[in-house]
């Protein structure tokens, strides 16, 4: 298929999350991850590529995005769609404005939006200001965020301090009176020389008035719930096909594994009830891991019965964790815990296991590098965010399911083998 929608993602599980809320549409997206080495072919209608260009120099994440998008471009594109997260993660010198600006160059657009808001996860933005449920942004848990602190909730601001040229706002006020107001908003702008509109949007409603008003914009920049109405636009124009979903009927095979890497309050939560409900599980520790490497869990692996539920996990609470770090160091224990949990994936594939649910976020982006998953079929959605995908030809398909952090209920990953079970 040519593809008709190329999105540009500058993370991975946000690239994920950005798959599976465009592939609610019901038409078939393709997630690569990074830049494929080789020029397109078999293209989905809507092709994403995962970067990792949110807290690199800005220089760096221009120059991926702009090969992300001579890829997309090669495959066909005809509009574009740059995803960040709902937070609006960015460090001070970008890298939302910079990229978008050099996007917008090479695209030769003269007029975007911004509209990072999801209403559904309680993110919103009123007046141009981003509020994280009834928290302004700044005051909310990303003040304290490690890579991207953010700490103004002021998108205009935000947004200016990283663009060359001026930016705008179209308010609550002007997309509440709908679509042909937005419109003439967005054109006396644009006849005011303002290239960059951020956009209020406090509810979904307000999301498909701006799909609907934007849906004809070559390059369009937000969250992932913005892409969501705007592919049900272009399905509902006729631009991309309604009928071919074959990435979501896709069969179960035998042999499941969930690795778990994430430590974050849900994921242990959602261990412990996985394990409360019968599977066989291993759990790391990253000191012994670090002393002896990984020959125990896998001697304990191939010993399993591969028709039951298997979790090997890292996950643990937060004081255990500051002891390890406090060992191993912050950094090394991470990687010692994601090599460990990648060992595992690949011992876990050679021995004919097809289904591989990994939480964590990190950790994701480690296991598909170790297994060489360069490209995704998304398919059905098992909590919001979190598909079921599906990597590899015929006979060497793996199934993968990634969750980022604090995504999915209590019981997601019995949610999930369910889900694929009833294909
Ligand atoms: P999340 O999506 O929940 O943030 P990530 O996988 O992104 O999860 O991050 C969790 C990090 O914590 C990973 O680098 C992982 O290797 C590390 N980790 C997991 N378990 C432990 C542990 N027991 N001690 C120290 N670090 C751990």
């Amino acid at each position: 298929m040519t593809t008709f929608l190329g999105c540009i993602a500058d993370d991975f599980t946000g690239a994920t999350d950005l798959a599976s809320m465009l592939a609610r549409s019901g038409v078939n997206v393709s997630l690569r991850i990074g830049v494929p080495l080789s020029t397109p072919e078999n293209t989905a209608e809507i092709e994403v590529i995962a970067l990792k260009t949110r807290s690199i120099s800005a220089s760096k994440a221009i120059e991926e995005s702009l090969s992300a998008l001579k890829w997309l471009k090669e495959a066909g594109a005809k509009k574009y769609f740059f995803k960040y997260c709902s937070t609006f993660d960015s460090t001070a010198e970008g890298n939302i404005g910079p990229v978008s600006e050099a996007l917008m160059n090479e695209l030769k657009v003269d007029q975007t939006i911004y509209c990072p808001a999801f209403p559904e996860n309680g993110r919103s933005i009123y007046m141009g200001n981003l509020f994280v449920g009834q928290k302004l942004l700044s005051e909310s848990s990303m003040k304290d965020h490690p890579l991207t602190p953010m700490n103004d909730s002021n998108l205009m601001r935000l947004l200016s301090a990283q663009v060359s040229r001026r930016v705008g706002l179209a308010d609550r006020i002007v997309v509440n009176s709908g679509v042909n107001s937005l419109k003439e908003k967005l054109i006396s702008l644009k006849e005011n020389d303002v290239p960059h509109v951020i956009v209020d949007a406090v509810a979904d409603t307000d999301l498909d008035t701006i799909a609907s008003a934007c849906q004809d914009m070559d390059f369009i920049t937000g969250g992932s719930a913005l892409a969501m109405p705007l592919a049900e636009f272009y399905k509902a124009s006729g631009k991309i096909s309604a009928n071919d979903n074959s990435f979501m009927n896709k069969k179960l095979n035998t042999g499941s594994i969930i690795l778990s890497g994430s430590c974050s309050e849900m994921t242990i939560i959602q261990v412990k009830n996985f394990i409360q409900r019968g599977a066989a599980a291993f759990q790391l520790d990253p000191i012994d891991l670090a002393e002896n490497g990984v020959k125990k869990v896998l001697d304990w692996l191939s010993s399993q019965d591969f028709t039951k539920n298997i979790i090997i996990y890292a996950t643990s609470d937060p004081d255990t964790v500051k002891k390890v770090q406090a060992e191993l160091g912050v950094d090394m224990a991470g990687k010692i815990v994601e090599q460990g949990l990648s060992e595992c994936a690949i011992a876990a594939r050679e021995l004919g296991i097809k289904n591989f649910i990994i939480a964590g976020g990190e950790t994701s982006g480690a296991i598909t590098k170790a297994l060489n998953v360069r490209q995704l079929d998304i398919g059905i959605e098992i909590a919001p965010g979190v598909p079921w995908t599906f990597s590899g030809k015929r006979n060497n398909q793996i199934a993968l399911s990634l969750k980022s952090g604090n995504f999915g209920s209590e019981e997601f990953f019995t949610e999930a083998l369910n889900k694929l079970e009833n294909l």
